[in-house]
């Protein structure tokens, strides 16, 4: 019998190792935090959901919302949350200020256990940002920024910045924004049940790639230009700092700026104040007085007059600030608010210039007027026919966009039709509806009949596949 060994095993070491908490949803970084291009709430929100497998329609309304509802009984905020609402009508209110995105932010900081998503909207921002003119309604985007992420193998997302209404281009790139799907022409809520960044909510094309007409550039050196590349560097400054502020400004701030600015610039009159910077003087008392405070486009004007940066104004101590008179704004659209005698020969060939662009799509006679600081009607008056052009070409391309926007919503109903068919369920229009990603869309008469001729067509071809 031979002579059994010993053999010393390894210790184990039996203390408990601490783990720490497990979030419930997964908890993908925000991306270009601390920079310009910054992701938006509702951009984080599509990815997250995304990451589960699932539509964003299903995250919110199984994880973000019964949390928020809990909100609601406490502080009873919400009279009708756009969370809820499937077709995406008002969810732009999750990127800006208030409740909306402070719940929104609160609930994901709960699911996901991560406490940086304080930049993913503009909530450290209340009270210095009145929200009307300062978020587009509608999702706008640079198809060539989605095609350089997309061919470096960087995932797509909607950067906070394409929200604000006064950046209309990506300075980047000198090309406009877009806001129509080119696949099927309709322009999308910034979150709806199929979001995802980069592709169409609707018909879930991509929103980049091959175009059905060419982006002409935008000159550097134009004016439009100039302005939205010093829009962009202001806008994105606030943007990058958002995650770094500990403490809300205060709503006065403002008026403290504004009174600074009066008495350095003209001694403490308001009147001389509002005549050096082509405003009215009701608006320059009421902002002094802290009675109002300026809208965005508004607060750009008034820091690009002073020399000042969009930052400086809502970070730095008011009094520390040195504001210096500068040159009118660089862009036509800005023309002095007082009356003033209209260059008829300039805007009559500044108008003959926006008949012979290949501007896509054709701006519509407001929008040039918008540009121009003119209304239509005075418009008209200066050049008529180049009126009629413009006007003419705008309202062909809002036909071609109708009947894209038709041809998306027969495929939609075939495809239900089809699938309903299946399962042997009667094709009526209250059936059909159900499944819509926008059941509002019925309430056109022209919908409707389109409804009734795609189910005839599908129950046709299925007795014609019985024969
Ligand atoms: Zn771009
Ligand atoms: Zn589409």
């Amino acid at each position: 019998m031979s002579k059994a060994v010993l053999v010393e095993l390894e210790w184990w070491n039996m203390t408990e190792v601490c783990i720490p908490e497990r979030s419930i949803l997964y908890s993908p970084a925000p991306i270009g935090m601390g920079t310009a291009l910054g992701e938006s709430l509702t951009s984080y929100l599509a990815r997250l959901a995304e990451a589960h497998c699932v539509y964003a329609g299903v995250l919110l309304q199984e994880m973000i919302v019964p949390l928020m509802v809990e909100t609601e009984a406490q502080d009873n905020i919400f009279d009708q949350h756009p969370l809820w609402r499937r077709d995406g009508g008002g969810s732009h209110l999750i990127n800006v200020t208030g409740p909306r995105s402070h719940a929104a932010l609160q609930a994901l900081k709960t699911l996901t256990l991560r406490t940086d998503l304080g930049g993913l909207a503009l909530t450290a921002l209340t009270k210095l940002l009145p929200i009307r003119g300062l978020l587009r309604n509608r999702l706008a985007w640079c198809t060539r920024c989605y095609e350089v992420w997309q061919s470096n193998g960087l995932v797509l997302y909607d950067p906070l910045l394409w929200k604000f209404r006064e950046i209309s281009l990506c300075t980047l790139h000198g090309v406009r924004l877009q806001t129509s799907c080119p696949h099927c022409a309709r322009s999308l809520p910034h979150l709806t049940w199929r979001s995802r960044p980069g592709y169409c909510a609707f018909c879930t094309w991509p929103l980049f790639g091959e175009q059905p007409r060419v982006q002409e550039p935008i000159a550097p050196g134009t004016s439009e230009f100039i302005w939205q590349r010093w829009v962009t560097d202001m806008l994105g400054t606030v943007v990058a700092q958002l995650p770094s502020v500990q403490n809300s400004p205060k709503r006065e701030r403002i008026q403290r700026v504004v009174n600074h600015a009066v008495e350095r610039l003209t001694s403490g009159n308001i009147t001389a104040f509002a005549h050096l910077l082509d405003l009215p003087r009701n608006t320059v008392e009421n902002w002094s007085q802290g009675k109002r405070i300026p809208e965005m486009d508004m607060l750009l004007r008034l820091c690009y007059r002073l020399d000042l940066s969009l930052c400086e104004v809502m970070f730095q101590e008011a009094e520390a600030l040195q504001p210096r008179l500068q040159g009118p704004l660089p862009s036509v659209r800005f023309s002095p608010r007082k009356r003033t005698a209209i260059d008829k020969e300039r805007i009559s060939s500044l108008l003959e210039q926006v008949v012979s662009s290949a501007e896509d799509p054709p701006p519509s006679l407001q929008e040039v007027g918008q540009r121009l600081g003119y209304q239509p009607t005075s418009l008209y008056k200066i050049n008529r026919t180049a009126c009629h052009s413009i006007a003419e070409r705008h309202t062909a391309y809002r036909r071609q966009l109708r009947e894209k926007r038709l041809q998306g919503y027969r495929e939609e109903i075939r495809q239900i039709a089809l699938l309903l068919q299946a399962e042997h369920v009667t094709l009526t229009q209250r059936h059909i509806a159900r499944y819509l990603v926008q059941p509002a869309i019925l309430r056109d008469p022209h919908v409707r009949s389109l409804l009734r001729e795609v189910c005839r067509e599908v129950e046709r071809n299925f007795k014609g596949t019985l024969e």
